[in-house]
């Protein structure tokens, strides 16, 4: 087996090939993208039907967290931004809510989003796209297209959003999110978003099972594993809180629960 083989991917086939259900597409899906075959449209509909829909509303609250964090970064003075598991590219991409002047550059594994994020994102000066594995940080954090843009000297924001449920204990996530850590200046920040299995067990469990069978598997984490990713980190109010109370602004915290637990944390 490669280096990158583990159990929580298959191969690169897997990755690009129509026949299974992809993440990255499936979440595409969801969003109302274009790029999914039809195995990913049965398994994004399947989740729709077991969430009752509410993944729909879930992904745009979660990329609307990662607006409203990167946008809080960027207030606090924060310049660069390592977007790791960025997705196919989207509306409201990082570079574009940080605002003129941010770098930024984003890493995904998956093939087919490596190829439409070098086409659309990577024409912006100061942001660039690698492809890699973000369970191997040495990897990215020695990359020339990371050390090009990113300067270690200064806070950075580091986002692992919607992506280390994707990372199985046997791949040690919190060990992979203290190795960018520990590279970054005092003042990063950390951005955040995961699946919790605390609020609705039997959906999440049922959701698991729809990945089983997808390029990569899913597994929720408990409310303390998904605090424990911020260990060097001084979580920024409110908290490690569903995303529609995480600072929800003038329309005010709306009464829906999500499986979804998000956060940002400052690196002291
Ligand atoms: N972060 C984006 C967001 O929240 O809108 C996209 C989230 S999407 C659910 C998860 C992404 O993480 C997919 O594009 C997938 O390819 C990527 N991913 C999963 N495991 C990864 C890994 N080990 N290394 C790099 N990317 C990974």
């Amino acid at each position: 087996p490669s280096k990158g083989d583990s159990a929580n991917t298959r191969d690169v086939t897997a990755l690009v090939g129509a026949d299974t259900p992809n993440i990255a597409r499936m979440y595409d899906y969801w969003l109302g993208g274009k790029d999914n075959f039809a195995a990913d449209r049965e398994s994004a509909e399947e989740i729709v039907k077991i969430s009752e829909g509410r993944v729909l509303r879930g992904v745009r609250l979660n990329r609307a967290f990662l607006g409203r964090a990167v946008r809080a970064a960027a207030e606090a003075g924060v310049r660069q931004f390592l977007d790791l598991g960025s997705g196919l590219p989207t509306r409201e991409n990082v570079h574009e809510v940080a605002g003129p002047g941010a770098r930024v550059v984003y890493v995904d594994y998956d093939p087919v989003v490596a190829s439409h994020a070098h086409a659309i994102l990577a024409r912006s000066d100061g942001v660039g796209f690698v492809q890699a594995d973000l369970r191997r940080p040495a990897e990215i954090l020695g990359h020339p297209t990371v050390r090009e843009i990113v300067d270690f000297d200064e806070p950075l924001a580091l986002l692992f959003v919607s992506v280390l449920h994707f990372v199985g204990d046997a791949d040690g996530p919190h060990r992979v999110v203290a190795d960018f850590r520990d590279a970054a200046a005092p003042g990063s920040h950390l951005i955040l978003s995961h699946l919790s299995k605390d609020g609705f067990p039997q959906k999440m469990a049922a959701t698991e099972q729809v990945y089983q069978g997808a390029s990569a598997r899913l597994g929720a984490r408990t409310r303390e594993e998904i605090l424990a990713f911020f260990d060097g980190f001084e979580l920024s109010e409110p908290g490690l809180v569903g995303p529609t109370e995480w600072r929800p602004g003038a329309g005010g915290a709306g009464p829906e629960r999500f499986a979804g637990l998000v956060g940002m944390g400052v690196r002291r």
